[in-house]
Parts: structure tokens; C-alpha cells; sequence
């Protein structure tokens, strides 16, 4: 038996129905998600806890209050977002209307991770209710206190008839991912993501594919190491690294990296204290399985700082690794924690030449006084955002589309990018039924007696 046939049945017949098309349907669903939030902070707080020993700060500033911005977001430009856009015309259109309608694209399918596993479930879902679809959200099963708040309380502040939520693991998305649905949005690893876009192939169904991959940060030799390893120590440590945009290597020359390290202890040391595993501000790695690739990545190189763990609970210290090579795995793979290696590079262009040599990095960081050591890098290279001087702001600004680019992703979204990825841009052009004398002009037979009627 089909588990998510009847759901998905429910889904089509309300979209169907056009009832999500209304801006107040719309509104009244982003309302509902305000509420959520609002209604259940502590409970969304204690799960965050759980699942990944997020602090109250933590929880707050990256899985909630952006959240709720970004609500507020749509409800405020709703109407704006849903208005038809006049485009110019040719000479032969002049007397038509030319516009693009936003159309919703019907039943979308959301795919979360557990790294945020609220807002990077509700983030997208703005967007796709904004854009008058309805949806279906699979979050990850890995985040299960915050799964379980998801499947069980969210749905209630939704109309249900447009909106559910589905849960598994691998195998049952696999099930799930046979079913043809009109836009999928997956956000988790490369791996996954080709295996989202092989299924939605075979139904033709676009994707957005918010992937990951390993952001590199250069740090040029003209910079001031303490505020250096203060930003870049606080963006690879949140979340205990586990985290889609952090930085996940440093390039540097041998000399800045010995001015690096007493600056990154010494971050390290304010931000978490002497033991940094009592610290209610470090997170912890998310299971078992990652616990142990990430304590397989702590023999690549040299410990500089840290290197301790505790399996029985997945805690992994703040850790800062040297004399690493290119073929380790710590180089090779995705880190997602909390450590953060250095390579050594003996020019601005060997780094450039390092980033452009690999797979394009969802996000791309460099360190300068140099503003002209900024602008080289950034025209030189490509990734899905970039930032100069510090760490992942760039994705808090909902101005600016968020998104990979090559391996790292295809599609963006935040603010009204998500309304516009969630939307069908139909090109449509209405004529009036008269003037058929003008318009007899294109018909055949194409002589030059026809032509000058
Ligand atoms: P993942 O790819 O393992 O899982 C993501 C989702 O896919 C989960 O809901 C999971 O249940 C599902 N899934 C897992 N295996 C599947 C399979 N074989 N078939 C179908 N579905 C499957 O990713 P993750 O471990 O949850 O998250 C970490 C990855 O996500 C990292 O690579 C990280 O960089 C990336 N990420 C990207 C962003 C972004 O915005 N670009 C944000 C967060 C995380």
C-alpha cells in the first residue's frame, strides 16, 4: 500500500480547487506560521536543545526570529509580489497587454535537513505558501525532537486540506520522491540532491537543490589577525560548524598562520571558556554516525587547538588543525563541525588558483585591508555568495538571493526570490478580437498583392 497516496490526493484536489490563490488565503497561512512561532517558542527552543544542544541565543537568532523576518517579509509584500508585471512590447503587440502573472506552481514537495531543522523547513515554506501553492514538508528525521514538533503542532495552524507534513528517512523519501509533484525543493547534501534530481526527472519536475560543499576563506597578510579569528572562529564554531555556509578552511600564508593561531585560542577561549565542553553556548554533533566521521577527520595534519572529543556526548572541541595536505579528507569532504583546517599558500594568486581548481563553493570568504585583495577574489572565482570581512552575513540580508551554484546548488530563495521560485512566470498577452484587417497582414499566401492589402 501507497502511504502518501491519500495525502497527496487530499493536496491535488485543494489546489485543484483554486482555494489557495486567494492574497487572503495566502496571508491567512503565513498568519498561522507567525503564530506557530510565537505560540511555541519554548517548546521549538527545548526541541532545538535536544536535537543539537542549541542555546536559547542560538536558537533565536538562526532557526526563529529569521523565520519570523522572513514572514513578516511576505505578508508585508504579498500583494506587491502577486501583481501582474507589465513588460515593454514590439511593434507588433503595441496595442496588446503584455504581462508576467506569478502563478503558483501547484503541489510542491520540501525537503529539509537537520542542521537548522526549523527554520530551513519553514524558510522555504514562506515562500510556497506566499506563491499559493500547497505543500507538502518532509523534515529531516535525523532532528527528531524538532520533527516531532513539526509533525504534530505546525499542522495546526495550517489549513490542512493544503498543507501536511510526511516523515522518513531514506527509504520512504525514495517512496515519496515517485510521485510526481510540480516543484520540489530539496535542501541537504550533494549526494542526496543528485538522487532529488534524478527522480524529479523522470516526471519533469523542477528543482531548487540547496546544497553544500566546503566554503573556503582566504586571509590575506594585510589583515588584523584578532578580528580575523574572532569572526571566523564564531561562523565555524556556531552550530558546533554544522552549518551549510560556515568557513571550512582557511588558506593562508605560513606567516599569517602563526599569527592565526594565539588569535583563534584566544577567540576560542573567550567565546567557551577554559573547558569548552561545559559551555551552554557550544553546540554538539548531531548523531553517533557524524560523531565518528568527525573524530576520523581529527588525525589529518597537526592539532594546533583542541582535538579532544567525548562519544558519550558527541562533543567534539573547538578544533583548529595545521600542516594539512590537499588528498586528506579533511580536504576532500565536506566538514560539518567543529574544526577547521589551514592550508598554506605562498600567494593571493596560488588561493585563487587552490578555490578555482575545486567544485564551486556554496559561499566564499576573504580577509583584507585591502579592498582591491577583496574585489581580486571575488572576480575571480565563483560561488554561490560571497563575503568580504566576515563570515555567512551575507545570507541574513533577504535582499540578496541564497543559493549555490555548480555543486553546490542550482536555484535561490529568501525574501521575494522564494515567492518567485515557488511561482510559474507565465508570459501572457491579451488582444482584443478586433482589428482582424491589420492583423490579415501576416496571413499567407505571402505575396506582395497580400502584403499590400
Ligand atoms: P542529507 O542530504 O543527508 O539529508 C537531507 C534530507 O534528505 C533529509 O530530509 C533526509 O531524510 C533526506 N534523505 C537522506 N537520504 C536520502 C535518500 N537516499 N533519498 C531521499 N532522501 C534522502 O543532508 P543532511 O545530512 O540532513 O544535511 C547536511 C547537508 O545539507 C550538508 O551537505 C549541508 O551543507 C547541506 N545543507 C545545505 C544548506 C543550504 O541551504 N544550501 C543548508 C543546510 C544544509
Amino acid at each position: 500500500m501507497d502511504p502518501f497516496a491519500d495525502t497527496l490526493q487530499r493536496l491535488r484536489e485543494a489546489f485543484g480547487s483554486g482555494r489557495t490563490r486567494p492574497a487572503e488565503f495566502r496571508a491567512a497561512q503565513l498568519k498561522g506560521l507567525s503564530r506557530f512561532l510565537q505560540e511555541n517558542k519554548q517548546l521549538l527552543q527545548e526541541a532545538l536543545a535536544q536535537d543539537l544542544h542549541k542555546s536559547a541565543f542560538e536558537s533565536e537568532v538562526s532557526e526563529i526570529s529569521i523565520s519570523q523576518n522572513e514572514i513578516n517579509s511576505a505578508l508585508r509584500n504579498l500583494r506587491a509580489w502577486m501583481k501582474d508585471e507589465k513588460v515593454p512590447k514590439n511593434l507588433a503587440t503595441q496595442l496588446d497587454s503584455a504581462f508576467i502573472r506569478k502563478e503558483p506552481f501547484g503541489l510542491v514537495l520540501i525537503i529539509a535537513p537537520w542542521n537548522y531543522p526549523l527554520n530551513l523547513s519553514l524558510e522555504p515554506l514562506v515562500g510556497a505558501l506566499a506563491a499559493g501553492n500547497c505543500v507538502l514538508l518532509k523534515p529531516s528525521e535525523i532532528s527528531k525532537s524538532t520533527e516531532k514538533v513539526l509533525a504534530e503542532v505546525l499542522p495546526r495552524y495550517l489549513d490542512q486540506s493544503c498543507f501536511a507534513v510526511v516523515l522518513g528517512g531514506p527509504q520512504e523519501t525514495g517512496q515519496l520522491l515517485e510521485h510526481k509533484f510540480d516543484y520540489i525543493f530539496f535542501t541537504g547534501s550533494p549526494r542526496v540532491g543528485k538522487i532529488v534530481m534524478a527522480a524529479a526527472a523522470k516526471h519533469l519536475t523542477p528543482v531548487t537543490l540547496e546544497l553544500g560543499g566546503k566554503n573556503p576563506c582566504y586571509v590575506d597578510d594585510n589583515c588584523d589577525p584578532q578580528t580575523v579569528a574572532n569572526r571566523v572562529a564564531f561562523f565555524r564554531y556556531f552550530n558546533s560548524g554544522q552549518t551549510c555556509v560556515a568557513p571550512d578552511y582557511i588558506l593562508c600564508s605560513p606567516e599569517m598562520q602563526a599569527r592565526l593561531l594565539p588569535a583563534l585560542q584566544s577567540a576560542i577561549t573567550r567565546f567557551y571558556g577554559e573547558d569548552p565542553q561545559s559551555s551552554p553556548d557550544l553546540g554538539r554533533i548531531i548523531s553517533e554516525k557524524n560523531f565518528q566521521r568527525l573524530r576520523g577527520l581529527l588525525s589529518c595534519g597537526r592539532v594546533a587547538i583542541g582535538g579532544q572529543s567525548d562519544e558519550s556526548d558527541r562533543y567534539i572541541a573547538p578544533t583548529v588543525l595545521v600542516d594539512v595536505q590537499e588528498t586528506e579528507p579533511v580536504m576532500q569532504e565536506e566538514i560539518f563541525g567543529p574544526i577547521l583546517p589551514i592550508m598554506n599558500v605562498g600567494s593571493l594568486d596560488e588561493a585563487i588558483d587552490f578555490i578555482n581548481r575545486r567544485e564551486k563553493p556554496l559561499a566564499l570568504y576573504t580577509f583584507s585591508n585591502s579592498n582591491q585583495v577583496v574585489k581580486r577574489v571575488l572576480a575571480q572565482t565563483s560561488s554561490g555568495g560571497f563575503c568580504g570581512n566576515d563570515g555567512f552575513m551575507h545570507m541574513t540580508v533577504a535582499s540578496l538571493p541564497f543559493g549555490g551554484v555548480g555543486a553546490s546548488g542550482m536555484g535561490s530563495y529568501h525574501g521575494k526570490f522564494s515567492f518567485d521560485t515557488f511561482s510559474h512566470h507565465r508570459a501572457c498577452l491579451l488582444r482584443r478580437p478586433g482589428l482582424e484587417k491589420v492583423y490579415a497582414l501576416r496571413y499567407p499566401p505571402h505575396t506582395p498583392r497580400n502584403l499590400s492589402v
